[in-house]
C-alpha cells in the first residue's frame, strides 16, 4: 500500500490505472480496509495493485498462477474477509488455468478481477493466451498462430456463478461491477479489459471505442429453471463479434457457496475458523488437533 503515485511504475495511459481508481472507489463505498478485506495479486503488471492501492488495506503479491491457491487459503482460514484477487490474462489463463476451473467448481465466495490486454505485459508483451489469432501487435516479429481463450465462455462452463465484463477506462460501471462481485455470494470473475498502449497496438483506447457498449439484459438465474437460457444469453454475449457488450453477463443465485458447504459439514467451523484459533501460549503449542483427526477417520 503505497499512497504517492510517484512510486507508480506502470506506463503512461496504461488501463490498470483505471482499474485501480475503480477498485479503490468500489472498496471505499463499501467500507472495506485492512480489517475486512485483502487484495491478493500473481505476477504481472496487475501483479503491483496491492502495492500502489491508495486504500488501508492488506495486500499480498504471490506467484505466477497461483494467487487463487493463495485466496482460497485466505478465505477458508478466515471467511469473514471480502478476498479481492487482482491477475494478470496470462497469469490466469495459462500457466494458473487449472486452478482458475478449480475455483468455479468450488464457488468460494471471492472476486477475481483479471486484467485482460492480451499480452503478457511485464515480460515485454508476448502474447497471452486472450490475443486472437492473426493479431499481430508491434511487440510480435510474427502474427499469432494460437487460437484465443474465451474468458466468458470458460468462467461459465467452470461454474462460476457470477460473471461479468469490465472496461478499465469506463471506471464508472467497472466500479459499480467491482462491488456486486464483492456482494456476491460464490466464486465472481469480471474480464476487465485493459488498454496496453505499451505493448498491444491493436486493441487501443480508439479500437475499445467503436466496439464497446453497456448490456441491458437480466442476467440473474433465480431458479435452476432459468439457468440454460442465461448461459445461453451468456455465451452470445461471449462470443459476439465486433460488438462488445460489459456489465454482469450471468449470476447464478441458486448455486451454494463452497463456504456454506464447509459449514454444513464441519459442524462449529464458524465459531472456530483457523484465523480465529489460538494456537500458541508463551511460544509452546497449544493446538490440539484430536477432534480434526478424528473427523477425518473414515
Ligand atoms: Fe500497462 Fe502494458 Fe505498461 Fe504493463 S506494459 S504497465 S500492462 S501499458
Ligand atoms: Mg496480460
Amino acid at each position: 500500500m503505497i499512497e504517492d503515485l510517484e512510486f507508480n511504475d506502470w506506463c503512461p495511459g496504461c488501463g490498470n490505472f483505471g482499474i485501480l481508481r475503480a477498485e479503490e472507489e468500489a472498496l471505499g463505498e463499501l467500507g472495506l480496509d485492512y480489517k475486512n478485506a485483502i487484495i491478493v495479486s500473481g505476477i504481472g503488471c496487475s501483479g503491483k495493485t496491492p502495492h500502489f492501492i491508495n486504500v488501508d488495506i492488506s495486500g499480498v503479491h504471490t506467484l505466477h498462477g497461483r494467487s487463487i491457491a493463495f485466496a482460497t487459503g485466505i478465505k477458508l482460514a478466515n471467511p469473514s474477509l471480502k478476498v479481492i484477487l487482482n491477475v494478470g490474462d496470462g497469469d490466469t489463463l495459462g500457466i494458473g488455468l487449472g486452478h482458475f476451473v478449480s475455483a468455479g467448481r468450488r464457488n468460494l465466495s471471492f472476486v477475481i478481477m483479471m486484467h485482460d490486454n492480451g499480452v503478457y505485459g511485464l515480460t515485454k508483451g508476448q502474447a497471452s493466451p486472450t490475443l486472437p489469432k492473426g493479431e499481430k501487435t508491434k511487440s510480435l516479429p510474427k502474427p499469432n498462430i494460437n487460437a484465443p481463450i474465451n474468458p466468458i465462455s470458460i468462467a461459465i462452463a467452470a461454474g462460476y456463478s457470477f460473471v461479468a465484463r469490465a472496461y478499465a477506462y469506463d471506471t464508472q460501471s467497472t466500479k459499480e461491477i467491482i462491488k456486486e462481485a464483492i456482494l456476491h455470494k460464490g466464486s465472481a470473475f469480471i474480464d476487465v479489459l485493459q488498454p496496453c498502449p505499451t505493448y498491444n497496438d491493436i486493441n487501443t483506447i480508439d479500437w475499445y471505442k467503436e466496439r464497446i457498449y453497456k448490456l441491458d439484459i437480466d442476467p440473474n438465474v433465480n431458479n435452476p429453471s432459468q439457468r440454460l437460457e442465461k448461459i445461453k444469453q451468456a455465451i452470445d454475449i461471449a462470443y459476439q463479434e465486433d460488438k462488445i457488450g460489459i456489465g454482469i453477463v450471468y449470476k447464478d443465485l441458486t448455486i451454494e457457496p463452497f463456504e456454506d458447504r464447509l459449514l454444513s459439514n464441519i459442524p462449529g467451523y464458524i465459531q472456530y475458523y483457523p484465523a480465529k484459533t489460538e494456537i500458541s501460549n508463551n511460544n509452546r503449542s497449544i493446538s490440539d488437533l484430536t477432534s480434526l483427526i478424528d473427523e477425518l477417520k473414515v
